[in-house]
């Protein structure tokens, strides 16, 4: 039998970036993982924007959450001698006069991170009637990246079991958890959208959103900023965008969709001035909730099982900050942060017969 600290279920960037702070905090730990092609992670653009929606917000917990990531991947991407995380303005190339309205109105409330931009050099790539502003700082991070880094690193210490987790092959003891040949203190799942069907967590307010994007070929085009109508271009891996993402609460297959591509095709055959191929359709599930905040903590009846999931479309800038947080949790260092503690739904997880 091989005892570790922690057992998590997941390797996407919760499952990383909790595996990374648990070994940092010295505990020994064992990811398994599936390699799913519908993880969240796999398909992410990679962007932290601070201000986001119609109504041009600013993101919940921001001033904390955009450093600290900032910093968590940089700290990464030098230990594996990589450049993980870039600075990259975001381009509001605005669709209606009054998107720019609204855009314009916030400025003086957002100086942070609203600013005018010179819009004439952008004339040679696109077509726009009503202006262009900048979001910045916003970063790129190249997730896919990181997470490969990751695991070939869990791969060198022996720390990965790249197949399906079964619940039914695990026994839940109120101090200690075993499953196969394992024995660990705790099992941590960092599932993304599957959290949804686990029987330790499926109470919770989860709610399924279906997000496709393309990878554009676009030769010409900049490489130093993100270019957002509605729809955002990306700078992606070999030269190539990813141009996203679609919303879809409603969805009934994970397959890519005619409409998705043909709606994209559309608009980018107006919007650019630039030739453009489609190379590549992904698609994958938020791992998302009806309160938008991340679900973080250990199960208010089984203190042995754990879960980081939650992220919804925000994972990129909320998981460095709450993994560093649940890993001194864990330690027994700190509290959680009420909002995202697990906790909050005790009396929802409560009303379940766990057999
Ligand atoms: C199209 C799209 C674009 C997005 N763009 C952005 C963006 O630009 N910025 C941003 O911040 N966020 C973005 N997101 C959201 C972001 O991807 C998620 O918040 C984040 O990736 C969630 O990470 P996770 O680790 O919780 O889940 P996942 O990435 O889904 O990882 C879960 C992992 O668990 C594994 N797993 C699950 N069940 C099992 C099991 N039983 N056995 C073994 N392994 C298992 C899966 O294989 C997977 O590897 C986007 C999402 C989509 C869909």
């Amino acid at each position: 039998m091989r005892e570790v600290d922690y057992l998590l279920v997941g390797q996407g960037i919760c499952g990383t970036l909790l595996s990374r702070e648990l070994l940092q905090a010295g505990n020994s730990v064992m990811v398994i993982d599936d390699h799913s092609p519908s993880a969240a992670s796999m398909v992410a653009g990679g962007i932290i924007n601070p201000v986001t929606g119609m109504r041009m917000v600013r993101s919940w917990m921001i001033e904390e959450l955009l450093p600290f990531a900032k910093k968590t991947y940089e700290d990464i991407g030098a230990e594996f001698g990589v450049q993980l995380v870039r600075l990259c303005p975001i381009l509001d190339i605005h669709v209606t006069q009054d998107a720019r309205s609204l855009f314009v109105d916030r400025m003086p409330g957002e100086q942070d991170y609203l600013h005018e931009e010179e819009e004439g050099q952008w004339k040679e790539y696109f077509r726009f009637n009503y202006g262009i502003n900048r979001i910045a700082p916003s970063l790129l991070v190249d997730l896919q990246g990181m997470l490969q880094q990751w695991r070939s690193k869990l791969k060198a210490n022996d720390a990965i079991i790249e197949e399906a987790f079964d619940l039914a092959h695990c026994t839940i003891a109120p101090d200690h958890v075993v499953y196969e040949n394992i024995k660990t203190r705790k099992i941590i799942f960092c599932e993304g959208a599957a959290g949804g069907q686990n029987p330790y967590f499926d109470l919770l307010p989860w709610t399924a959103d279906k997000g496709e994007a393309l990878i554009v070929s676009i030769p010409g085009l900049p490489r130093d900023h993100i270019y957002k109508q509605g729809i955002s271009i990306v700078p992606w891996k070999d030269d190539l965008f990813w141009v996203g993402a679609s919303h879809d609460w409603k969805y009934t297959d994970l397959e890519p969709s005619a409409s998705f591509t043909k709606s994209v095709e559309t608009q980018l055959s107006y919007w650019l001035k630039l030739r453009f191929e489609i190379v590549d359709h992904i698609v994958a599930r938020r791992p998302a909730n009806m309160e938008r905040k991340p679900f973080v903590g250990l199960h208010p009846l089984f203190s042995s099982v754990g879960i980081f999931n939650g992220m919804g479309g925000k994972g990129i800038s909320m998981a460095p900050y709450f993994a560093h947080e649940f890993a001194l949790h864990l330690a027994g260092k700190i509290s959680l942060t009420p909002s995202v503690d697990v906790r909050r739904f005790t009396k929802i997880l409560s009303s379940k017969n766990y057999g």
